[in-house]
């Protein structure tokens, strides 16, 4: 599957929709048999969510006439691995409440494990997916811990593969990333940063980019890219390249 997505200010806020269908329609040779996007809107202060069965061109479909403007938002298209294709099971995925949205590019293996604990403390599933257990995970330890914290924590968690990029409205300017095995690409541009499964989806937007590695976890805002590896601060502005093309 592929990933998308981006922190903006200023006018650029009004295209986050716009910019991440683009680099959907970029990445949807990794896999396409659905596709997804959230956004924080900011003008009603809460996240928003469209997803559908099928194509990009689908959803492309959906939200045309769509004018919003999000600080954040993330975007994926799907290789369903676990649950079957349809909109449901689509990413991306929401904790109960609706604050956090979350999309995954991978296979949490120990999915059932956790989702039996997490339904006992009274979380509400509504897809078949591995994936939406990381959402209610992430929700979880936000009831005690501020949000990367949370987040990290949440990460520490999982068991198998995977790049996950999530949101939430509690931090509606930071897009939190954890990558391993699955690919992962930071990129900066003028008035935004994104992060995604390939660089071919960022190079319109980003004139720099860099490889996120494995076991590394961070986020990111408009103005700044911030990753860390066991607990340490890693020095990822120096990873950053021109690409040649
Ligand atoms: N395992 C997840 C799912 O089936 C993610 C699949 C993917 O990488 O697209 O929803």
């Amino acid at each position: 599957c592929g990933i998308a997505a981006l922190a903006t200010t200023g006018e650029t806020k009004k295209q986050t929709v716009r910019i991440l269908l683009e680099a959907l329609r970029s990445l949807e040779y990794r896999g396409y048999d659905s596709a997804g996007l959230a956004v924080y809107d900011e003008d009603e202060g809460r996240i928003k969510v469209w997803k559908r069965k099928g194509k990009v061109e689908t959803l492309v479909r959906l939200l045309r006439g769509v004018r919003i403007s999000a600080p954040i938002g993330i975007a994926h298209t799907r290789w369903a691995t676990h649950g079957v294709p349809n909109e449901v099971n689509a990413h991306p995925h929401l904790d109960c409440r609706g604050e956090i949205a979350v999309v995954h590019n991978g296979i949490i293996s120990n999915y059932l494990e956790l989702k039996k604990e997490l339904i006992e403390k009274g979380h509400v599933f509504k897809s078949e997916t591995d994936t939406e257990v990381f959402a209610h995970l992430f929700e979880e330890e936000m009831k005690s811990k501020e949000p990367f914290e949370a987040f990290k924590s949440a990460i520490s968690k999982l068991e198998g593969y995977y790049a996950i990029v999530a949101i939430t409205s509690k931090d509606p300017e930071r897009v939190f990333f954890a990558r391993k095995e699955s690919p992962l690409i930071v990129g900066k541009g003028s008035d935004l940063n994104m992060v995604s499964s390939d660089i071919a989806s960022l190079l319109r937007y980003c004139s720099k980019v860099a490889p996120i590695e494995d076991g590394e976890v961070g986020w990111l805002t408009w103005r700044e890219i911030y990753v860390e590896k066991n607990g340490e601060r890693v020095a990822v502005g120096e990873r950053f390249f021109r690409p040649p093309w």
